[in-house]
Parts: C-alpha cells; structure tokens; sequence
C-alpha cells in the first residue's frame, strides 16, 4: 500500500539523496473551513488524529497539526490474542473513543518507546501500560515539555532544535486546534504509573505475534526498540527516525547513542517503522547511521 504523507518533511541529511516516499509537504493536514477563534491564526482541523492500515495488521497513526519536533508516529498491531499499541501520541485528543474498532477491546498492550511527551500522551487512557524501568519514573511524573505553549520550552532547547533542521516555533506546538471550543493552554501532559516494567530481552507474546524488547538508550535511558525477527520490522521510537535526531538534551548520551545506533547494524532489518517520518528500509538505516557516527567523530 503506497502511504498518504502529510507529515512535513524534514530538511535532514543533506549529503543523502532524498527518500523518495516522502514528498515535500507542509506539516498542515486536511483543514476545515477557517475559523476566527480567540487564536486567530489557528484553524479547526476536520480530523485530529491520521491513521493508515498497512496490510499487515499494522496501522500508523500520526497527528498532522502537531509541530514536527512533536509529530509522532504511533502503531497499533492486531494479534491473535491481544493487541499491542506502540506509543500513543500527544494525548491532545483521546484517542481510544476516536477509533473504537481498534481500541474497543481491554486486552490491549500500551508500550511506550520512552516516555517523551509525543510519545505517552494518551498511555493512560489503557489499562496496561509497560515502560522500560529506567523511565517508569518519568511516566509517572513527567519533565521537559510537558504543555502546548512554546514560550514554556526554555529558548536554549528551542535552538538547539531549529539548527538541528526543525521548523520555526509558532505561539503553539499545534497549528490547527481539534475543535473549536479548544483552549491550547489547557492542556497538559498526563503522568501514568506503568503497570509492568520492561526489559531487554522480553518477549510479547500477541498469540500468532512475537516481539522482542531491545534496549537501546542514547536518546533516553529508557528507550527500546520493539523487534519483529518474523517479518523483520523494527519499531526504534526516536533512536533513529529519517529526520534530525535529537540527542543532545537531559538524559541524552552520546557514546551510549552511537553503541545503540551500531547495534542496529546487526539485525536482518527489512522495514524500520520509527518514532517520525515514513518508515524506511535497511539501506536507509545504514545511511543514516553513518551519517550521524561521522557527524559525532566516531567511526561507523
Ligand atoms: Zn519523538
Ligand atoms: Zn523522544
């Protein structure tokens, strides 16, 4: 199935030719008419949430008004026995009412990749929740940006995000409001307690589905990679995605980051489906990987 893409494609790497699923596109999606609202600029988007069924159980979910730095895939994956959803999004609008075919049952896994506010926003709508421990905490009680209002990121972050290759920041990490009666300031990060702690080497089980957990920190301490050997994809969260990385910030390592990207090398990948961005192939990692090492000064 050949994907939709709305999500704004990042000026990334530029000495890579460019992925060719990807086509330049604002970071604007399908908008109602415009509405005059107390924000002004800000339109009432016709649908929050992009969802694509890719012909294997998988669906992606994404949120086209959500500032790239933020614009997180998410992944739910059908199992025989129950259901795993990788990530969860911004939280902005609830997500499981919004799709009741894929979320109606309870018997559905929430795993979060790290708990970053793109990434566990809508963890507490489930009844289960994993999270590698290193970050259980974090999900409980989380820091960083926890808001929509861009004033509140400390302007050295906003930067450091800007150089790195990432759009201007607007007054909010949406350009587009749910409904109209929204209020941006209102929201806020909702903290979750886990209700299993994850390690490397875990397996989950869906029935006729197996996925190995692989921790591999650098972007956070807690991130992990989901590692389907069946099919050979691999879900990296923000370890490695085909935009710029983020990996300097609390939390963040280096030397740890390049161990995790080289690991990467090893496994028979065929498709990564990562944290942002289109979803890539093994040729693709290798580039990107590479490119960041040298970017770093270490050997690939
Ligand atoms: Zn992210
Ligand atoms: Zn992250």
């Amino acid at each position: 199935m050949r994907e939709v893409e709305t999500a704004y494609h990042l000026p990334v790497i530029e000495q890579l030719p460019g992925n060719p699923e990807t086509p330049e596109s604002q970071y604007t999606g399908g908008l109602r008419t415009r509405r005059v609202t107390e924000h002004g600029s800000l339109s009432v988007a016709d649908a929050w949430y992009r969802r694509l069924d890719l012909d294997n159980g998988v669906t992606r979910f994404w949120e086209p008004h959500v500032h790239p730095l933020e614009q997180a895939n998410f992944w739910h994956i059908r199992g025989r026995d129950r259901d795993l959803l990788i990530d969860s999004g911004m939280g902005i609008v609830p997500l499981r009412r919004s799709f009741p075919d894929l979320f109606g049952t309870a018997d559905i896994i929430a795993l979060a990749t790290h708990t970053h506010i793109d990434h566990i926003g809508a963890i507490h709508e489930f009844e289960q929740r994993w999270v590698h421990s290193a970050e259980a905490r974090h999900m409980e009680n989380p820091t960083g940006i926890t808001t929509l209002v861009c004033a509140d990121i400390p302007a050295a972050l906003c930067r450091s995000f800007i150089d790195a290759g990432y759009p201007p920041f607007g007054e909010f990490l949406i350009d587009a409001l749910p409904h109209a009666a929204y209020v941006p300031e209102s929201y806020r990060l909702h903290g979750a307690a886990a209700t299993k702690l994850v390690a490397h080497g875990d397996i989950i089980d869906l029935g006729d589905r197996r996925f190995d957990i692989i921790h591999l920190p650098g972007h956070s301490p807690g991130s992990i990679c989901v590692w389907e050997r069946e099919t050979g994809s691999l879900f990296t969260g923000d370890l490695v995605y085909d935009g710029p990385l983020v990996y300097e910030g609390p939390g963040m390592d280096l030397e740890v980051y390049a161990r995790s990207l080289r690991a990467l090398k090893e496994l028979p990948i065929k498709v990564v489906h990562a944290g942002h961005d289109p979803s890539f192939d093994k040729g693709r990692l290798t580039q990107i990987i590479d490119v960041y090492l040298q970017r770093w000064g270490m050997t690939p």
